[in-house]
């Protein structure tokens, strides 16, 4: 990044050999964050995230120190903060190597989460195929718990935590956080309804709040160094720094940890070496982001939350694939679809019908050059009858894409009705 005050953070100790023990993480300032939280005090680490700006890096954005301030105080009941770690949006891998390298640090933000949120107990909901990083923070939670880090009386302050992990089994609903609460509770992963919010009525119905792995590591840096500090970076409403992830075919894909409002062109030349072939689309933060054509105003578009939406797509995780020129827009959005319609997890009609159902019968249909005139109206229809009515946000990040690609790139659907060819699958190529 070019912005002077940027000094990478979250990543910093990423890639260094032994980082995830906890001689390692105290030998490099940690656990200085939780001391300085305590003396601080709840309300003050409440006002500190606030100010900071941080809004959640799980994609949606949503501040975080409001998310905090929501919880209710002294209620006498068991307070739960859970850290959402079941990454699984295509093109997100951000989080998994904050756990495998690192994971004292989200130890670290959890307990500050917990005590701005009066939590003593966390859970942390790992994506089951993320078996390294489990295994890294089994490891870390027992060594910190071993040498008094978790536990009771912390520091001699009365300040007490605990962390327990649960790994999931693969089902992408898993992270949407009230089908994660129900997955922690041994239940089916169905969404709750919300309202209740989560601070309200949470994992056993106790008040809980979930949170991002990435953002409870900002939490760390944002207490050690201060908000002003985060806030200096990024822009008036994107605030901070983030993790930026890059696919497909790029000379140098992998994670970037950049402020926010760098612009695609630095993400993907500068650091990511710039394309290994001609490129048409640009989806900007994990699949769910309607993709953005590859050109001059996409690339100096800055990656934030605003001026993503005013381009018409999200941020999202900053989870950046690039689609080749060479591939099908239809092939690619038909694979994003068979993607949604596999987890949907079939609780409401729109989406076990209408994404599980007719899309993904559909893009199956005009895939295999057996589309007739008419389809790519139906598939709009489909798009306008789904898009907004289902229960979770599952059904959406299925429509976006499609919708997406369907305004820049709708003569390739066009083109594969007309002509009946079936389109080249080059599916296992990304994502
Ligand atoms: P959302 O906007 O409904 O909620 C975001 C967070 O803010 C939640 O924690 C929610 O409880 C809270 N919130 C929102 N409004 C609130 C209110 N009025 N009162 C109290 N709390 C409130 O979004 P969502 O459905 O949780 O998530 C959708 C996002 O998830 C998408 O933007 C997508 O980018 C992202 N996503 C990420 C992954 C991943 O692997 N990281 C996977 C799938 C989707």
């Amino acid at each position: 990044g070019k912005d002077p005050r940027f000094v990478p953070t979250l990543y910093a100790q990423v890639g260094k050999p032994g980082s995830w023990t906890l001689d390692y993480y105290l030998s490099h300032g940690g656990y200085e964050a939780i001391k300085k939280a305590i003396a601080m005090g709840q309300d003050a680490v409440i006002e500190e995230v606030k100010k900071s700006g941080l809004r959640g890096r799980g994609g949606a954005g949503f501040p975080t120190g409001l998310k905090w301030s929501f919880m209710p105080k002294n209620t006498g009941k068991q307070h739960y903060i859970a850290c959402n770690a079941d990454e699984s949006e295509p093109g997100s891998f951000k989080d998994r190597y904050l756990m495998e390298d690192d994971p004292h640090q989200l130890i670290e933000g959890m307990m500050i989460a917990g005590l701005a949120i009066q939590a003593t107990k966390g859970y942390l909901y790992i994506r089951g195929e993320y078996r390294r990083a489990y295994d890294r923070m089994m490891g870390a939670v027992k060594e910190a718990r071993e040498r008094g880090y978790l536990g009771k009386n912390l520091f001699g302050s009365g300040f007490e935590f605990e962390i327990y992990i649960h790994r999931g089994a693969g089902a992408y609903i898993c992270g949407e956080e009230t089908a994660l609460m129900n997955s922690l509770e041994g239940l089916r992963a169905n969404p709750r309804q919300k309202p209740p919010f989560p601070a309200q009525a949470g994992l056993w119905g106790k008040p809980t709040t979930i949170n991002n792995v990435e953002s409870l590591c900002s939490a760390v840096h944002i207490i050690q160094r201060g908000a002003d500090w985060f806030a200096s970076m990024g822009t008036e409403k994107s605030k901070g720094h983030k993790l930026f992830q890059v696919s497909g075919p790029f000379k140098r894909p992998g994670v970037y940890e950049l402020p926010l409002g760098t612009t695609f062109r630095e993400l993907l030349y500068d650091c990511a070496g710039g394309p290994t072939e001609p490129i048409q689309a640009l989806i900007p933060g994990g699949s769910s982001c309607p993709p953005l054509p590859w050109n001059d105003e996409t690339l100096d578009t800055p990656m934030d939350y605003e001026s993503l939406v005013a381009k018409g797509s999200l941020l999202g995780t900053g989870g950046v694939i690039g689609i080749p020129a060479s591939m099908s827009m239809v092939d690619a959005m038909w694979n994003v679809t068979r993607f949604y319609g596999h987890e949907s997890c079939g609780k409401c009609t729109p989406c076990r019908e209408g994404v599980s159902g007719w899309m993904v019968n559909l893009f199956e249909k005009i895939g295999t050059g057996q589309g007739q005139p008419g389809d790519v109206e139906i598939l709009e229809n489909m798009l306008d009858q789904i898009e907004g009515r289902s229960f979770c946000a599952l059904a959406d990040a299925a429509c976006w894409p499609v919708r997406g690609s369907l305004k820049h790139w709708r003569h390739q659907f066009v083109d594969a009705v007309e002509h009946g060819k079936a389109v080249e699958r080059a599916g296992s190529r990304w994502g």
